[in-house]
């Protein structure tokens, strides 16, 4: 085979990954394959691209009108019959650049699905914790919401037992942020709401089932 006929299996190669070729080509490209890596190394760069533009949902991708259902056996038509007539380079050189448009398309759409918007999670405001109880280690920090304040609250040493947790106003009145159980020696990762806004929310107790107080922090 020569440069030039190799050149002319070489641009089928598109055309056979997209299964648009008719019998006698496709059977000459799988001849061919047999024997020439470097057409086999195209195939299989160009397999995974055919494969996620089959897998692309057109309702993900669509920009305006949506495309009729027989454009994709007209595009094969086109294809099986471009192929057979002389001017054949120029049609391949045209089904290159249809598939590049095609791989970049499905490279912009997996990019999408990998790039879509994760929520993104509000700040903590670390609190200063004043207090804690003998054997006792805190973190704690604030959330803020629309609908009040969020408290995460990390911490060992809290024994196995009932806590109870509060948002403290300035002028010393509580809104009750709920009740955990304590984790000992493991540590204790928590989220507990208060319906109370961030800006009135100076100061968190966590409480005991004695009734004290084992980690006393300040907002700053
Ligand atoms: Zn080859």
């Amino acid at each position: 085979m020569n440069a030039e006929e190799h050149r002319a299996l070489r641009e089928l190669v598109g055309a056979y990954v997209l299964g648009g070729l008719s019998g006698a080509e496709r059977t000459s490209v799988q001849a061919h394959l047999d024997g020439c890596a470097a057409c086999r190394a195209e195939v299989a760069e160009l397999a995974p691209v055919a494969a996620a533009l089959r897998g692309v949902d057109p309702d993900a991708v669509a920009v305006g009108t949506p495309p009729p259902p027989e454009l994709g056996d007209a595009i094969l038509t086109s294809v099986r019959e471009g192929a057979r007539r002389r001017d054949r380079d120029r049609l391949l050189r045209r089904a290159g650049a249809g598939l590049l448009a095609a791989a970049v398309l499905a490279g912009v759409f997996l990019l999408g699905v990998q790039l879509a918007p994760a929520p993104s999670a509000p700040p903590v405001i670390a609190m200063a914790v004043d207090r804690v109880a003998a054997g006792v280690r805190a973190e704690a920090g604030l959330v803020r919401h629309t609908w009040g304040t969020e408290l995460k609250l990390t911490a060992t040493g809290l024994a196995e037992g009932s806590y109870t947790v509060a948002f403290v106003r300035s002028d010393g009145s509580v809104v009750p942020g709920g009740t955990f159980i304590g984790t000992g020696a493991n540590t204790l990762n928590c989220s507990l709401n208060g319906a109370l806004p961030l800006e009135e929310t100076v100061e968190i107790t966590v409480t005991d089932a004695g009734g004290a107080v084992v980690v006393d922090a300040h907002a700053v």
